[in-house]
């Protein structure tokens, strides 16, 4: 694995490196660094505390590849049947190392890409008591907004959010 973990004290933010994966090699590869910045994330975000109960796997994936035009920078996945056998977990998340790399993504690039994965995990079922996925919030064209404004509810709320992230970035 040419992964290298950093060194870190306590209390010095946790962050993964991006190996250079050989995809005929490794296509997938597991990483101590990003397992950690996993266990960090779930245990920093409240929102995602609730995931500290269940068994969440992330790897690398040498090659992200694209899906409907657009490249994949990572996926979740519920884990069922013959995989969950195997993969021994509820969810599995994996980053594209590949693009990562391309895209020249910095800590903070990849600590939200994997929070965006993890925002995926929710549980379902009659009960709430089965691991499930959640859909994105929003989905759009920029085209829409351009022609039709805010229309409907969901982008209204995306718009409070965008500006609310504007303030962030000052
Ligand atoms: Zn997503």
């Amino acid at each position: 694995m040419r992964t290298r973990t950093p060194e870190r004290r306590a209390g010095e933010p946790v962050a993964a490196v991006v190996p250079d994966l050989d995809p005929d090699e490794e296509p997938f590869a597991a990483a101590e660094d990003l397992d950690a910045l996993l266990a960090h994330l779930i245990q920093k975000h409240r929102e995602l505390n609730w995931l500290s109960e269940w068994r969440v796997k992330v790897l690398w994936k040498a090659e992200g590849g694209m899906s409907r035009g657009k490249v994949t920078l990572g996926r979740c996945t519920m884990v069922t049947g013959l995989l969950k056998h195997f993969a021994d977990c509820d969810w599995l998340i994996w980053l594209a190392a590949d693009h990562c790399l391309e895209l020249e993504m910095t800590d903070h690039q990849v600590e939200a890409l994997l929070y965006h994965e993890l925002l995926h995990c929710r549980l379902s079922g009659r009960d709430g008591d089965r691991p499930g996925i959640r859909g994105h919030d929003a989905e759009l064209f920029f085209g829409e907004v351009n022609r039709y404004g805010l229309w409907d509810e969901g982008l209204s709320d995306l718009a409070k959010v965008m500006a609310r992230a504007e303030e962030m970035e000052k």
